[in-house]
């Protein structure tokens, strides 16, 4: 029987964990599949950017180089972009006016950065001026870190977790960096105000000067960028300005090809769109009416998908995400789970501030139950929270004990480590059990810590305090 062509548009997180997936179904029986990516090279783990910024190498954040491709029979065109999908003749036309035929095809287009209207931003070709960046790939990364001397000021326009970790990598650089946050507290979809300002104080700690409730109006750039213009009327002068002013999802090719569209692709539940045999899944893709900017809910649609597309599981399908984020900023521990603030008048609040430990804990509860949590500086209680939020169990009488981890996780096995991935203290040991012998090995087995890395400490406790495997007896000759 001939095999389907399969395409697949965008190499990002997304494809590369789907590619997993699909590998372990054994869809290279079903599909020849073809991977259409624009930036160059195999996959990379988007999440570590910050590394190349810092200085690393591009190939030392790739989780997919060119021969795994080549191994897997998946054939990898880099440095293609599509532009439209022929979906009456299922055809997919490349920027370089190429044509290529598909049976099924898949958009995994991620997003792309908000780049707001700042006045004198632009050239003549519409392109940003000389000295301004946006912080989404790692050809942005190596043009910033090109760019960025010891000495020199920055302006990080945006106080989310982007702006926030750009403004500290360029900060170690030796760069004069402030952060401009048009909001008035830092990183405002995971903390609430007190939070934020906790985060402010270890932000200034680190050298890095914030302003929050500001923004920039425009830009003071002759070929190269000079400064930038506040809303309060000051000036400021900038040899860099980095926009870290949020994502949207990148639906240029689904609109061109006439695909329902809203914030992102419309997809089912089957992360089928409209259109017969065409998929979409990431941040590119808006399931329920929602769109994603993490990981984690990426890659669940991803396993999802690769079910729909082998009929792996008859029954599989994506429901949506409950969101908990787990982060490290600027050294400081994050966690943010569900609601941060109460949402309904019943709803109970719960906060421990510890200015000096720089420890920020709330609880926001429902009807006995947790719909939301913050914990900043002291994260040890997030994994037994998010199995708390995520079935949805009666919280003890004093949920204060949950905070103080005087009430452990009613069962710690399934207590969540790795948020990315999905994997619990259980399946850790287990792995232990089998062998895994170090943080590595660990996530070669489980994939846990193989996301945004903030749970890999943690691997290492666990590994440390498990029971190893029994190694086999020698016989003494
Ligand atoms: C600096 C940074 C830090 C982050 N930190 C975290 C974190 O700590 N935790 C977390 O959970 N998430 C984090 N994220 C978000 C995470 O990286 C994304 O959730 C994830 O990459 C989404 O995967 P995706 O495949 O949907 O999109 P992407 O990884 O963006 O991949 C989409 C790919 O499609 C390509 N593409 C788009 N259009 C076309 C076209 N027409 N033709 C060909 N190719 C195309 C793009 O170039 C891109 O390579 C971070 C992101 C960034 C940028």
């Amino acid at each position: 029987m001939s095999k389907k062509k399969l395409a697949i548009i965008g190499n990002g997180m997304g494809t590369c964990r789907l590619l997993d997936e699909l590998a372990a179904r054994g869809a290279a029986f079903q599909y020849e599949i073809t991977v259409f990516g624009e930036e160059q090279g195999g996959a990379y783990n988007r999440i570590m950017l910050g590394k190349v910024l810092a200085g690393a190498a591009p190939d030392e954040i790739v989780t997919k180089p060119p021969e795994w491709y080549d191994r897997h029979n998946v054939r990898l065109n880099d440095r293609t972009r599509v532009v439209k999908l022929d979906t009456l003749r299922k055809l997919i036309e490349t920027e370089d006016g190429q044509t290529r035929a598909y049976d099924v095809v898949v958009l995994a287009t991620g997003s792309q950065p908000v780049v707001p209207a700042l006045g004198g931003m632009n050239d003549e070709n519409g392109e940003l001026k000389q000295g301004i960046f946006v912080y989404r790939t790692v050809g942005d990364c190596l043009r910033m870190r090109e760019r960025a001397r010891a000495g020199d000021s920055a302006i990080v326009v945006g106080g989310g977790l982007l702006g926030l970790e750009a403004a500290k990598v360029l900060a170690d650089r030796g760069l004069h960096v402030t952060v401009v946050q048009v909001k008035k507290t830092l990183m405002n979809a995971q903390l609430d105000e007190i939070g934020g300002e906790m985060l402010a104080r270890e932000i200034e700690r680190a050298g890095i000067f914030v302003r929050t409730g500001r923004t920039v109006e425009a830009v003071y750039a002759e070929e190269r960028v000079k400064g930038v213009f506040m809303d309060d009327g000051s000036t400021r002068p900038a040899d860099l300005v980095v926009l870290a002013c949020g994502v949207r999802p990148r639906i240029d090719v689904a609109k061109a090809s006439g695909l329902p569209v809203n914030r992102g692709i419309i997809v089912n539940d089957l992360l089928a769109t409209e259109v017969p045999s065409v998929y979409a899944f990431g941040e590119c893709a808006e399931h329920a009416g929602k769109t994603y900017g993490i990981v984690a809910p990426v890659w669940e649609q991803a396993a999802v998908l690769a079910d729909v597309l082998t009929g792996g599981s008859a029954s599989a399908r994506y429901r949506g995400s409950k969101l908990y984020t787990r982060l490290k900023v600027a050294g400081i521990e994050v966690s943010s789970i569900g609601a941060i603030e109460p949402e309904r008048e019943n709803d109970e609040v719960l906060q421990l501030v510890e200015d000096r430990r720089n420890s920020y804990r709330k609880l926001v509860m429902r009807d006995g139950r947790l719909v939301g949590a913050i914990l900043a500086g002291n994260t040890s209680a997030a994994g037994t929270l998010v199995q708390y939020f995520d079935r949805g169990d009666p919280l003890p009488d004093d949920p204060l004990e949950l905070l103080c981890q005087a009430a452990p996780a009613a069962d710690p096995a399934t207590r969540m480590v790795c948020n990315c991935n999905k994997v619990t203290e259980g399946q850790i040991c287990e792995a232990v059990a089998q062998g895994a012998d170090s943080v590595e090995a660990i996530g070669d087995a489980t994939k846990a810590g193989t996301g945004c890395g903030s749970c890999r400490a943690e691997l290492g406790q666990i590994l440390s305090r498990s029971p190893k495997r029994a190694l086999p007896m020698v016989a003494a000759s």
